[in-house]
């Protein structure tokens, strides 16, 4: 039996492919985007206490109230709004799962959908499952800003919705107020849905602030904001998250998320809305992680490497156009392993696989891993013969 595939031309994922190498490889991993290093051990204990005292059997489908309702208060906290907790805010699996029931939610045989690119690897697949079509919107080469006219041009009448994501994996790039103030003012008359992708919402740096789309006053009624624990407290690999949206878009939102998942996993749920109580343990990430920015941009400076430092997210963007016109898949393969550090070529967030020559790390790692790779990428001509 072989079914008729719904996505062809989808393969493994570059995440997994590299991460593989890295380990095959002995390489330094600075590919797939994890923390290297564990969670604050309270989390860890409330997790392992809820677990023990019975908090095993299915949450309500939409999360528990405890967590919908301090994560409303963070966003109040953060963003200065409070979402409605019992019918705005959903509890999902990942922000992977917020962001395919939001395309699936709005998204209909023939909608477009404008993806800035380059872009996470899982909207396409999501809008294209739904048999919408993927409109694709360069962002500006180098800095990775968003071109407004090329947004408003790609606009139609087909246009369903916009995805976007700021913090940006691959690039770092943080919307600045007037990039929220523009999307704005570009979709006022229309009908367009957005769905924003904030999964770094808490890594910014230089004092950047994060605009949440759901803040903006204009643009609330039409936006689903999907976020991620895994990435906020380092524990990727828990796969919760969730979904702020006005009340009716979250109907139709959790009609998705109830035959996707149903519910998510009840004992984290408890855990992190008691550890959420504490503002300091999300309000001090941008700090934690702008030290580790630091450490590996100082680090690149004396390497051949070009780059601008990040701005937010745990990924950094370097270029090596100046140094080889090799393939940045090439480079990757080869710097993992022959300099034993592994990284991910920028090409793959392009749809059409376009290769300008860059390469991203996450330096979300332990310094003295950051330090060791740093350390191995001084030898990057080795790689150019
Ligand atoms: N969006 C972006 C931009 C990401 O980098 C990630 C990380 N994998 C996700 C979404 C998915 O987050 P989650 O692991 O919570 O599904
Ligand atoms: N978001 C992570 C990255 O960009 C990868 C997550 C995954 O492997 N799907 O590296």
């Amino acid at each position: 039996m072989q079914p008729v595939s719904k996505l062809p031309h989808i393969g493994t994922t570059i995440f997994t492919i590299m991460s593989k190498m890295a380990t095959d490889e002995g390489a330094i991993n600075l590919s797939q985007g994890f923390p290297g290093f564990g969670a604050d051990p309270v989390l860890l204990e409330l997790v392992a206490n809820y677990t023990k005292n019975g908090f095993n059997q299915y949450s309500p489908m939409s999360g528990i109230p405890g967590l919908r309702a301090v994560l409303a208060e963070k966003t109040k906290i953060t963003q200065g709004y409070l979402p409605n907790s019992e019918d705005e805010v959903t509890i999902v699996s990942g922000a992977t799962e917020a962001i395919f029931c939001a395309v699936t939610a709005i998204i209909e045989e023939g909608d477009e959908v404008i993806v800035l690119e380059p872009a996470y690897d899982s909207y396409e697949p999501a809008i294209t499952l739904n048999k919408g079509i993927p409109i694709y919107v360069p962002l500006n080469p180098f800095d990775f800003s968003v071109d407004w006219d090329k947004v408003k041009d790609a606009i139609g009448p087909k246009t369903k919705a916009i995805m976007t994501n700021s913090p940006h994996n691959p690039s770092g790039y943080v919307w600045t107020k007037e990039d929220v103030d523009t999307l704005a003012e570009l979709v006022q008359e229309t009908r367009i849905y957005i769905i924003s992708d904030e999964v770094y919402e808490h890594i910014t740096f230089d004092n950047r602030p994060h605009f949440s789309l759901g803040a903006h006053q204009d643009l609330r009624d039409r936006t689903f904001v999907c976020g991620s624990f895994g990435k906020t407290f380092h524990v990727t690999g828990w796969k919760i998250g969730y979904c702020i949206a006005p009340k009716p878009l979250t109907l139709e939102f959790r009609r998705i998320h109830q035959y996707v998942t149903f519910s998510t996993v009840t004992p984290i749920q408890f855990a992190l809305a008691e550890y959420l109580e504490v503002p300091d343990r999300y309000l001090s990430i941008p700090a934690f992680y702008e030290r580790k920015r630091n450490v590996f941009a100082e680090g690149l400076k004396q390497t051949e490497l070009e780059f601008v430092p990040s701005q937010g997210s745990f990924f950094q963007v370097a270029r090596y156009g100046h140094l080889s016109k090799i393939s940045d898949r090439l480079l990757a393969e080869r710097m993992t392993k022959e300099l034993k550090v592994a990284c991910i070529p920028v090409s793959v967030f392009y749809s059409t696989k376009k290769d300008d020559h860059l390469i991203r790390f996450c330096f979300a790692k332990e310094e003295s891993e950051l330090q060791e790779a740093l350390e191995r990428l001084k030898n990057l001509q080795n790689l150019w013969l």
